[in-house]
């Protein structure tokens, strides 16, 4: 059997920097989609393919490279607990390990994460991996429909991932594969993007390996791109006459593994005719957001939150008290006019101070005046108040000479002689 293979990436249209990363070498196949703020999922997906690959050189036993897979996951969490910009960084891991058999090769597929594996047997697209994701563990749970999986906004969260926590073990599959066979190894950039028929019609286009991986991305890329796209085909050469159709040889091997990696939370999940409670929801993982790993950085998160909410409250109490103590108003206290400082009837939890008391009486004013005062009349600046009162000692001249009743007239007097 003549193993081909090829590979291909792209930033795709939207993402400023290939945060995926690929390694292919005939032997060992792999492909990682990183994650994480300033350049932790570059730093997380390289990290982890090449502590993968310096491990699993020459292995193909299942517990060495599920240690290997260990290992690399060792490697990035140490980074990111090394470096506080790469703290919550983490990885998404797909490989296929074949073996050196030339007539009958054997095929190890492991998998973290929702990077997949897919084999192309007989004109079938079969996904080998599955999807450690918030939905994909919905969907294996009978309470996702396919069709609500596909659009569920929870799709990127991941249940399982490379560089989080201390522990990890991956699935693994164990495949023999019949000449014809394509095996697919690709970030969640192409799957999002193409539909399976689009993926299977490009792995039976009859072109090389090489060929189909740049297809699949190009073609990711131009359905939307709007994810690093990357693809790794292993060809399996093409089928004899010989070859007789036989099913596909595939299984879930190793061992056990946890289907819980962390303590359960209750989480609410839309698209759910009926709520999961008790012991469905503790049988499945609680989400990790993409971007959001660690303990850790949710921790650093709130705390800015915090930070910026205090900043924001304490300019705005630091405003609302100028503003107070720069206004005045004139009011009444014990029946004469005073002066206040503060806003009339106070403002939140600020109430008017009284600053002076003038000697001039409500009863000595027209009744219009008397009941503005009492509500208060705000002036811009002491200054402004004492004139105020200045005018009304005026007006209440004016008033006791002319007499109760004629208000209207005085004020014009008033004012025309004033001017
Ligand atoms: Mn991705």
């Amino acid at each position: 059997m003549q193993v081909t293979w090829g590979e291909a990436t792209d930033v795709g249209r939207v993402r400023r920097s290939n945060q995926d990363y690929l390694y292919t070498d005939g032997r060992l196949f792999v492909v990682a989609d990183g994650m994480g703020g300033a350049n932790g999922g570059e730093v997380a997906s390289k990290l982890a393919v090449e502590g993968f690959v310096s491990r699993a050189v020459g292995a193909l036993d299942g517990r060495t490279l599920k240690s290997a897979v260990a290992g690399a996951n060792q490697d990035v969490f140490k980074e990111g607990q090394a470096h506080e910009e790469l703290a919550g960084m983490g990885t998404t891991l797909v490989a296929a390990v074949v073996s050196d058999e030339p007539e009958a090769p054997r095929v190890l597929v492991l998998n973290v994460g929702d990077s997949r594996g897919y084999i192309l047997h007989d004109s079938d697209l079969t996904q080998i991996t599955e999807d450690h994701s918030w939905v994909g563990e919905l969907l294996r749970a009978g309470k996702l429909s396919p069709q609500e999986a596909e659009v569920s906004a929870s799709r990127h969260m991941l249940t399982r991932v490379v560089g989080v926590a201390g522990d990890l073990e991956p699935d693994m599959w164990e495949i023999l594969p019949r000449p014809g066979d394509k095996i697919l190894l690709c970030s969640d950039g192409i799957t999002n993007e193409l539909a399976d028929p689009e993926i299977s019609s490009i792995l039976m286009s009859g072109a090389d390996a090489k060929s189909m991986a740049e297809e699949l991305v190009r073609r990711a890329v131009e359905a939307g791109g709007l994810d690093n796209a990357t693809a790794v085909v292993i060809d399996f050469g093409p089928a004899g006459p010989e070859d007789a159709p036989a099913p596909l040889q595939m299984a879930r091997t190793g061992l056990s593994v946890p289907r819980t990696m962390v303590p359960p939370a209750p989480v609410t999940v839309t698209r759910q005719s009926a709520p999961l409670r008790g012991p469905d929801l503790m049988q499945i993982p609680q989400p990790l957001s993409r971007s959001n790993f660690t303990k850790a950085g949710t921790v650093l998160r709130i705390l800015a939150f915090l930070a910026a909410l205090a900043l924001v409250i304490g300019i705005g109490v630091y405003g609302i008290t100028n503003y107070v103590r720069g206004s005045y108003f004139v009011g009444v206290s014990n029946n004469r006019v005073a002066i206040y400082q503060g806003r009339p009837g106070g403002l939140l939890w600020f109430a008017p101070h009284l600053v002076t008391v003038r000697d001039l009486r409500l009863s000595d004013l027209p009744s219009a005046y008397a009941s503005e005062l009492r509500s208060g009349v705000p002036e811009p600046s002491f200054a402004a108040a004492s004139k105020y009162i200045s005018n009304l000692q005026a007006q209440a001249k004016q008033f006791s000479q002319v007499g109760p009743g004629t208000t209207t007239t005085t004020t014009t007097t008033t004012t025309s002689g004033a001017g």
